[in-house]
């Protein structure tokens, strides 16, 4: 399930150390080391899935929780009224640069839309 390789699965094992905030029977929640808006939390599976071009249909209930999470996490920080953005990137012309699916949750500040 988890792979060894994977810098999200040797957080969820407690081998890297992250500012974990948020944690569910199928997500945890940390913030991003490098954060692009002033609350940037991101948001993992438990299970190690790639990308979304790697979900399959028995993930449904794990990928939905982490919208749960990002919904829970933005009340709790107090920015569920003013808004804010998740995104999840999937390979490298969107972005991703580490290949266990992970929603970004942003706010804290205005987006402009479309993204770069
Ligand atoms: P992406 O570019 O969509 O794959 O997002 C990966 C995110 O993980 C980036 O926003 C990074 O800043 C973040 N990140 C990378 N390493 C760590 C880490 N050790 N702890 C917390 N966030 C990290
Ligand atoms: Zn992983």
């Amino acid at each position: 399930m988890s792979n060894e390789s994977c810098l999200f699965c040797q957080i969820l094992a407690g081998d890297i150390p992250a500012d974990i905030i948020y944690e569910s029977d199928t997500a945890i929640g940390f913030r991003d080391i490098n954060p692009k808006a002033p609350t940037h939390v991101v948001i993992i599976p438990r299970k190690h899935i790639a990308t979304i071009n790697d979900i399959e249909p028995d993930d449904q209930q794990v990928v939905g929780s982490l919208f749960t999470a990002a919904r829970e996490i933005a009340e709790k920080e107090g920015h569920a009224a003013a808004g804010y953005r998740v995104a999840m990137n999937c390979n490298e012309a969107a972005g991703q640069t580490v290949f266990h699916i992970h929603l970004h949750l942003l706010a804290g500040r205005s987006f402009s839309w479309p993204p770069g």
